[in-house]
């Protein structure tokens, strides 16, 4: 029996960082596909360019796997005059059940604490109105609230689904995959 899975071009979120601060969405756009030899088989699209804390600036860009993969390969792409560096965006599943990492919602054993403030983990309001001290069930530990990226606990999974990522790639592995804020 052939059990043939129907193959989606599914897209991919990669961030391209080092971007000369005077470029615009559309310059990064045309130097991505021209990097990539403008052929018909990529698809390109830059969600949103912001700036960087060294001055420069950080794209989000969509990109179909087949130009995804050769992106992160090359694990540079040239824009303007510089090579900026390329990285795919991880992403950690959060389970808005239980509140913890590594399984999404439908796979929970665990309790449900989605009526829980996410900030004190404490019933009977939310985080907004929360008047109590930060604590991650996660870490079952006060200092931070639960969905935080300073948790030990997201920084490790973070760590550990980087590198699981880069095993195709040996070079350019001396940057941190910094979690983002958005
Ligand atoms: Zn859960
Ligand atoms: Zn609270
Ligand atoms: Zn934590």
């Amino acid at each position: 029996m052939e059990n043939r899975v129907s193959l989606v071009s599914k897209d991919i979120t990669i961030h391209v960082l080092d971007i000369d601060a005077a470029l615009t969405k559309e310059d990064v756009e045309k130097a991505i596909g021209h990097s990539l030899g403008n052929s018909r088989s990529h698809t390109v699209k830059v969600s949103s360019i912001r700036p960087s804390r060294d001055g420069n600036q950080i794209a989000t860009v969509q990109v179909n796997k087949v130009a995804g993969n050769i992106l992160i390969k090359l694990g540079k792409v040239k824009i303007g005059w510089v090579g900026c560096r390329v990285r795919e965006r991880v992403e950690i599943t959060r389970c808005f059940k239980c509140l913890e990492f590594g399984h999404r919602r439908h796979e929970c054993k665990g309790a449900d604490k989605s009526n829980l403030c996410l900030k004190c983990n404490q019933p009977g309001h939310k985080a907004k109105d929360c008047q109590g001290k930060d604590f991650c069930p996660a870490c079952r530990d006060t200092g931070h609230p639960a969905d935080s990226t300073k948790c030990p606990k997201f920084r490790e999974l973070l760590k550990v689904q980087s590198a699981s990522r880069r095993v195709s790639k040996e070079a350019n592995t001396n940057h941190e995959n910094q979690p983002h804020e958005e």
